[in-house]
């Protein structure tokens, strides 16, 4: 049976994990938060003493970790110890350069290796039905989409190492200016009496449709299920996205791309976030776009 180890067992490795267990795989996991590691038993995920304790056996090693100086660390220490002809994974959401340099890494040691960051949340990890954004050589994402599509409903091979990244970076830089847009209009909706219903049945039929309006609502009532009817509780924390907002910048810094409303859309959520909206969903900013503009 393929053994898998798990690195990284917080909000969404858990699930993930828990996830590969209910198909049937032997995974072994580590995680440097205690709390974490005793959840994950409760999974039926073994947990290791170490993350080295962990991969030594696995055919399959995944990680899932805050960021990209986790990931290098984690890889350079356990990457001596997994065992030739296994496939290493990275999940986390990183930079582009730190992807690579990792995909290098793997390579010194005549590894395989994928990165394939995801979109769908901790509802997305705990029902499988995340989007995997795969970069890497065709032989490793063969070897790994049978794994992934256990934790996720539409696994898409992006190109060579690091196109994972860069599509779930660029992704996010639409999501993030599309919230904002479609806030700004039920801002500017608000100040001319027209009742957010009616906004919400004409843009979601006409040209200014897009996912932050349809399955986002930032409004309470259009669409139920949206956070706005919860009190912004997260759904996607404006803490990540001003992560991946910053990852745009950096990437797009460091390739010369030029976007102008990924910039401005950064400076938005770092002002949300500084005033305290870490915590809540992405799509509260409509409430800070009003504070600005009344
Ligand atoms: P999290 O903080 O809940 O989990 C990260 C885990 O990594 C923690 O449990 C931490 O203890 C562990 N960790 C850190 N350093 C470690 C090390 N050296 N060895 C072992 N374990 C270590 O974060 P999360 O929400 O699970 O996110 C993980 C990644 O997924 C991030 O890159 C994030 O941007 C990305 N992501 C998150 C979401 C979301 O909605 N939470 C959605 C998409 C992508």
């Amino acid at each position: 049976m393929t053994s898998i180890a798990f690195i990284g067992l917080g909000n969404m490795g858990g699930p993930m994990a828990a996830n590969l267990v209910k198909a049937g795989y032997d995974v072994t996991g580590f995680d440097l938060s205690p709390t974490s590691c005793d959840q994950a038993k409760t999974e039926g995920i073994t947990v290791a003493g170490s993350a080295n304790e962990a991969v030594k056996d696995a055919d399959i090693v995944i990680t899932m970790l805050p960021a990209g100086k986790h990931v290098l660390s984690v890889w350079s220490g356990i990457l001596p110890a997994v065992k030739p002809g296994a496939l290493v994974i990275d999940c986390s959401t990183i930079d582009v350069e730190s992807a690579r340099k990792a995909h290098a890494m793997a390579g010194d040691r005549s590894l395989q290796s994928l990165d394939a960051p995801v979109s769908g949340g901790v509802g997305g990890a705990k029902g499988a039905t995340l989007t995997f954004m795969a970069g890497g050589t065709l032989e490793a994402f063969a070897k790994a989409e049978p794994i992934l599509s256990r934790m996720g409903k539409r696994i898409v091979h992006c190109g060579e190492a690091g196109a994972g990244q860069a599509a779930k970076i660029c992704n996010n830089m639409i999501l993030g200016i599309s919230m904002i847009g479609v806030a700004e209009a039920f801002v500017l909706a608000e100040k001319l009496g027209l009742a957010h219903q009616a906004l919400f049945d004409v843009a979601s039929t006409s040209s200014g449709q897009c996912w932050s309006l349809t399955t986002y609502c930032p409004v309470p009532g259009p669409v139920p299920t949206s956070p706005a009817n919860n009190d912004y509780k997260p759904g996607f924390a404006a803490t990540l996205m001003l992560k991946d907002l910053k990852l745009a910048q950096e990437a797009a810094l460091a390739s010369g791309a030029t976007t102008p409303l990924g910039a401005e859309a950064a400076q938005l959520y770092a002002l949300f976030n500084s005033a305290g909206h870490e915590g809540d969903d992405f799509s509260g900013i409509i409430n800070f776009l009003r504070g600005r503009k009344s």
